[in-house]
């Protein structure tokens, strides 16, 4: 799960990593309030969607007065910003973060994940901050620091050192940028977070150290124990086909393809999304039904696979385990008719109660092109939808 800016900061400030001080606002009549509370004469006015590049794209506006401020607030508020991560369609902007502009000497990067491939806590740094850091990544390597760090013992003093080191600070912000490093470690310990991102993290004319940019991801399966960060979630960032599947506890995701694909097991749906690729064509979502689907669980899967404007067709693949090919083959059936099927659909079953799911479909009056294996229902359903 992942949250706004102004949140993200404000869970750092909990944990004592210095932000700059800031409201959210949702409407320009807050402005006159919210203002109040501002306390330096630049002010940094900062769109809050759930996506990077901002800056580049208009959504961070410096300015020197109020008035300059409301003006761009009216801009920004409603606007649909396009950043290289929101994709062509763009975010609508409807909330906005107002700050205390910082006066930046020099931008640097830092982040703090949880690195599965070492068991550790890895904290990346570099003095090539603000920019993109896949392309400090690409282009020169050498500038990036990465710093594990072992969850038994904790973070040591050691490795805050080399995690600062490309900074290459003064000494009077050294003591404070020690502290920091130290609180998005506590900080992503203590929320189950994935990932924390800092970029950038600036030094300012007077050698403060502050996180200017904060984004959070949270692990999904420790959200249970942390009611505070749920309440945070913003329906309004995510796409409403996923928050559908959540509701239903299906494992959906969507894609930019043509051809949607229903499948139990997530190893057959990574395998199912290749071999329609193999074929030529490319798959619309990723979706895994799970083990004991419900008739009810499975017609849901089929309605939101169905909701993408994309799908052109759509290829079931079931290896009945757990998974009863009969329920499956009941669950389309029902969804199939109260959304009136328009596109090809393929059907492989194979497995639990698979010859009982055959004859229910074969008896519907629904067009479904059966197929025996996998690559016959990859073939048949891309030959489907030329
Ligand atoms: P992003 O583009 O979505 O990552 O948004 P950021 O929060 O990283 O802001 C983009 C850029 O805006 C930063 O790299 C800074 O150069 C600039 N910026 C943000 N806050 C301030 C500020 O307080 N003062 C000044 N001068 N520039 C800022
Ligand atoms: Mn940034």
């Amino acid at each position: 799960m992942n949250i706004h800016e102004h949140q993200a900061k404000d869970i750092l400030k909990k944990f004592g990593a210095p932000v700059p001080n800031g409201v959210p606002i949702f409407s320009l009549d807050e402005i006159d309030e919210k203002i109040k509370k501002i306390k330096t004469s630049k002010i940094v006015l900062k769109a809050q969607i759930h996506a990077g590049g901002r800056g580049k794209a208009g959504g961070v506006k410096v300015v020197d007065n109020i008035d300059q401020l409301k003006s761009e607030a009216k801009n920004l508020l409603g606007k649909v910003l396009i950043t290289h991560q929101t994709g062509p369609q763009g975010r609508e902007v409807k909330r906005l973060y107002i700050e205390e502009a910082s006066e930046i000497h020099k931008e640097f990067y830092l982040s703090c994940l949880v690195d599965r491939a070492s068991s550790k806590i890895a904290f990346i740094s570099s003095a090539e901050g603000g920019m993109d850091i896949e392309e400090v990544a690409n282009k020169t390597p050498e500038k990036i620091i990465t710093t594990r760090v072992s969850l038994e013992n904790g973070l040591s003093e050691k490795e805050i050192k080399q995690i600062l080191e490309p900074y290459n600070l003064p000494e009077n912000s050294i003591q404070q940028a020690e502290k920091l490093i130290q609180s998005i470690y506590d900080a992503l310990i203590n929320t189950d977070a994935n990932l924390i991102e800092v970029n950038p993290l600036v030094l300012t004319k007077d050698n403060s150290v502050l996180c200017l940019d904060a984004k959070i991801n949270f692990d999904s399966n420790a959200l249970y124990r942390h009611p505070d960060i749920v309440a945070l979630r913003d329906l309004n960032e995510e796409d409403p086909a996923e928050i559908e599947a959540s509701k239903h506890d299906l494992a959906y995701i969507k894609l930019d393809g043509v051809i949607g694909c229903m499948v139990n097991g997530a190893g057959l749906a990574m395998a199912t999304m290749d071999i329609i690729k193999l074929y030529g064509s490319e798959p619309a979502n990723f979706l895994d039904v799970g083990g004991g689907a419900t008739k009810e669980k499975v017609s849901a899967a089929f309605k939101i696979i169905l909701s993408d404007k994309n799908v052109k067709g759509i290829l079931i693949n079931i290896f009945g385990g757990i998974m009863r090919c009969d329920v499956i083959a009941e669950g389309v059936i029902a969804a199939a008719k109260e959304t009136n099927l328009s596109v090809p659909l393929v059907v492989r079953l194979a497995g639990t109660k698979f010859e009982e799911g055959k004859k229910i479909l074969e008896q519907s009056d629904l067009k479904i092109i059966p197929a025996s294996n996998l690559s016959e229902a990859a073939k048949k359903i891309v030959e489907a939808i030329k």
